[in-house]
């Protein structure tokens, strides 16, 4: 059995952003990742605004950037236009490797990759993990697994499947990227097209939905290969890499109902996803850097929700909305990305708007409809586990 100060559960978004932070914060104690996974892989692209507070090592190591983003409907285009915050991307191999050169270079540090962990039992005073690579025994555990998902809530599912292609002559425009292409009501939910454009060959094409119920990516095949053959105007391409995923649009928190404070979580598992768009990497970030400063200064772990309430609660209500009433989906985006500046669009979305942002937020939505939502989910909150 190995012994080690620290286990981390995972070396996904969270757990890595953990070990870069603890690194970062000088801390000395033994630390252990064990990921499922092998080491190779390198199956999705982080995306999120440079809102000027990302840690250099990040800064540094993004792979794209686009100073403009856009959203079109069959009513017309936006595009919002910001330099100063791109719309940056991390790819997961990225992380993984700037993360394997770091461990490679402390003794203290270790990514057991091919690892499962099977089971969790306390003995003497610390939790022993049973893996398919051995024991280890830890008096901390930091589990960023993300949960099963679940359909005891008011929100949706976006189920996603993207192509990464390569063409021989130019198809793509590198310097704007398309958050929500072509967004349109359909049987299966909300359906829009997110482009990420690397150069004028080279780009992520994913289909995307948010829908009632969760949906199988890889029947999204059929769909995505039309509307690649449609926007490349059938000329030929190369795949280069594909990309899928079911996120849960609810409330997340595996924290709230865990009094043991040896074993916490993080990541999606640990409330770091915003539930109206799937998007927790910057909150990891952020929890990653706060939880390295506490276990440095030797503090009593005390677990504080990544996201603000004000957050959880609006995006809980528009969920709520855009599930019982899906034909005003695209409206409802319209709204949004018509009302907001770039940056008020970038700080909500980053979770550092003012006051008076997220009232032109609010102001935005169609008054009357979500005060009537807002009263009928007081009504029914003890039936659900949102908050
Ligand atoms: C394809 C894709 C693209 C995304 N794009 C974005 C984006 O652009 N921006 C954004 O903010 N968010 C994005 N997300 C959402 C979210 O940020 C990611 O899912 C992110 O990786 C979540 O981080 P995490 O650490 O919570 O979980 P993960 O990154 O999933 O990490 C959990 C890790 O635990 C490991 N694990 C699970 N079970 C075990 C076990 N029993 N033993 C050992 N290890 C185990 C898994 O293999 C995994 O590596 C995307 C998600 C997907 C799937």
């Amino acid at each position: 059995m190995t012994e080690t100060d620290l286990v981390i559960i995972g070396a996904g978004a969270s757990g890595l952003l953990l070990l870069q932070e603890l690194h970062h914060h000088k801390f000395c104690g033994s630390v252990t990742i064990l990921e499922r996974k092998a080491a190779s892989n390198d199956d999705r692209i982080w995306s999120f605004w440079d809102y000027h507070q990302l840690p250099d090592y990040l800064r540094e190591n993004v792979d794209y950037q686009w100073p403009k983003w856009r959203f079109s409907s069959a009513a017309g285009q936006r595009e919002m236009h910001e330099p100063t915050q791109p719309y940056c991307s991390l790819r997961s191999g990225t992380l993984r490797s700037l993360t394997d050169d770091m461990v490679n270079k402390l003794p203290s540090f270790s990514i057991i990759y091919d690892c499962i962990v099977d089971q969790i039992e306390q003995y003497q005073g610390k939790s022993v993990l049973t893996t398919s690579k051995g024991q280890w025994s830890t008096p901390q555990i930091i589990d960023t697994r993300p949960p099963p998902l679940h359909h005891r809530h008011f929100g949706l599912f976006q189920c996603f499947l993207g192509i990464e292609v390569e063409t021989e002559k130019d198809a793509f425009d590198p310097s704007s990227a398309d958050l929500m292409d072509d967004i349109k009501n359909t049987e299966q939910g909300l359906e829009f097209v997110y482009v990420l454009p690397f150069s004028k060959r080279h780009a992520l094409i994913e289909l995307t939905y948010f829908s009632a119920a969760p949906i199988v990516p890889k029947t999204l095949e059929p769909r995505l290969q039309s509307i690649i053959n449609q926007r490349l105007h059938s000329q030929s391409f190369k795949p280069v890499r594909e990309e899928m995923g079911t996120l849960p649009m609810y409330s997340i928190d595996l924290n709230r109902a865990n009094a043991n404070s040896a074993h916490l979580y993080g990541g999606i598992a640990g409330g770091a996803m915003r539930a109206s768009t799937g998007y927790s990497f910057l909150n990891s970030q952020r929890w990653a850097n706060d939880l390295a400063q506490q276990i440095v200064n030797h503090r009593q772990i005390h677990h504080q929700r990544p996201i603000a309430r004000t957050y959880r609660m609006l995006d809980l209500l528009f969920l709520r909305v855009l599930r019982t009433t899906p034909e005003l989906g695209v409206s409802l985006y319209t709204r949004m990305f018509q009302a907001l500046e770039a940056k008020t669009f970038i700080h909500f979305m980053s979770e550092r708007a003012s006051l008076s942002e997220i009232a032109q937020v609010v102001w935005a939505m169609p008054k009357r409809l979500f005060l009537l939502k807002l009263v009928k989910s007081y009504l029914k909150s003890n039936r659900s586990t949102d908050e």
